[in-house]
């Protein structure tokens, strides 16, 4: 028993008197440290290390972060991977998410001194510059959160119509007629599957109409003997039409023409778009809601917005994406082929042991857009 090995495994608090597990308690706290040395003692109790390895196994094991999200160099093929965060944010977004971490001017004016109304201000401001035909806009955690405050602003006791083409599951089991249903506003379908034509909203017009939602199908395609309306056709029949793009595309691009942009949708009449922050749009996750100033307003002074606000992160990287240079998304989009095989080639060089050759493939959008 007494040359039994573990009993020479070094107790915890002989561990913690290194200065560089001590120096690991101030950056890390105790927590980690801790499970770390604890971590050692048992590999050296399961006899995987030495009694005198447990210190260095310790200090090996110490984590490098305590955010348990590890990056990863995204090589699906997918751009917007939902499975791997959606967009990457750009390096302008990231600086200004570390300046904000702090304390930050988010609702202060500094040259006065105090209290200011600013807050989102900016960040909306920018989004505005880029969306001239809207009159407003406003900005929540998600475009998921942007529909149901809208319905729940707009349509709560009416009734919203939209195409049975139209009922879309945007993933994980959420469907946005679901979402609309909790709101207390009232769906009406109208037109089938593959095809709705005007007569079938006109048809199922009625005063308790509050509505007309249009959903993109982001995350599938119906084709063959299809139809459906388009949005200046909607915008003609009188209630206002709210526009669910999903991407968060501002404008058209030309590489994506199935994909609708806010701009082209609030020209054609339009009076709301919502939109993720988070997809094509390259920045943090978000849901933009634009269009017509009294709606927005009246969104916006809805009690339940606060629910849906934004933090001064999501406002700093917004800002910043918009303001910014075009973000990862929109570069990997835009890449040349040619230019792709040429960093595919100085990858596969760079691993002579993975026999990696360069082969052509199709990527995809992804995370609901442009399927
Ligand atoms: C992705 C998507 C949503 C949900 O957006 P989140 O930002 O993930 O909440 C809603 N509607 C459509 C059409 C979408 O593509």
């Amino acid at each position: 028993m007494a040359d039994d090995p573990r009993r020479r495994i070094p107790r915890t608090d002989t561990v913690l008197v290194d200065p560089r597990l001590r120096r690991a308690v101030t950056t890390l706290g105790p927590h980690a440290v801790i499970d770390a040395v604890h971590a050692a003692q048992q590999a050296a109790r399961a006899g995987q290390i030495t009694a005198d390895q447990v210190l260095e196994a310790a200090v090996a094991a110490l984590p490098g972060r305590l955010s348990s999200l590890r990056p990863v160099i995204n090589a699906t093929g997918v751009v917007v991977h939902t499975n791997l965060g959606r967009a990457p944010l750009s390096l302008a977004a990231r600086d200004a998410l570390l300046a904000a971490a702090g304390s930050t001017d988010v609702e202060f004016d500094l040259a006065a001194g105090t209290r200011s109304t600013r807050r989102g201000q900016p960040a909306m401001a920018a989004l505005r510059r880029l969306l001239p035909d809207a009159s407003d806009v406003h900005v929540v955690n998600n475009n998921a959160a942007a529909l149901v405050l809208v319905a729940t602003a707009l349509a709560r006791g009416r009734e919203v119509l939209i195409s049975r083409g139209e009922l879309v599951e945007i993933g994980d089991g959420f469907r946005i007629p679901d979402l609309l249903a909790a709101t207390g506003a009232r769906l009406r379908e109208v037109g089938s599957t593959n095809r709705t034509h005007l007569g079938d909203y006109a048809e199922a017009l009625g005063p308790d109409t509050a509505l007309i939602l249009k959903v993109h199908p982001s995350n599938f395609t119906v084709s063959g003997f299809t139809a459906s309306v388009p949005v200046e056709a909607l915008a003609a029949l009188g209630p206002p039409v709210v526009y669910d793009l999903g991407s968060g595309l501002l404008a058209p691009d030309p590489l994506l023409p199935d994909e609708p942009d806010a701009s082209t949708a609030l020209r054609s009449g339009a009076s709301l778009v919502t939109a993720s922050g988070d997809k094509l749009l390259g920045g943090p996750q978000a849901g933009l809601i634009a269009g017509r100033s009294e709606l927005v307003h009246v969104v916006r002074r809805h009690p339940v917005a606060r629910a849906f606000r934004v933090d001064k992160l999501t406002l700093a990287a917004l800002e910043a994406t918009l303001r910014g240079p075009a973000p990862p998304v929109v570069q990997a989009l835009h890449a040349e082929p040619a230019e792709l095989r040429t960093r595919a080639e100085q990858i596969a060089a760079a691993l002579p042991e993975a026999d990696a050759r360069v082969v052509p493939s199709e990527g995809v959008v992804g995370g609901g857009g442009a399927p």
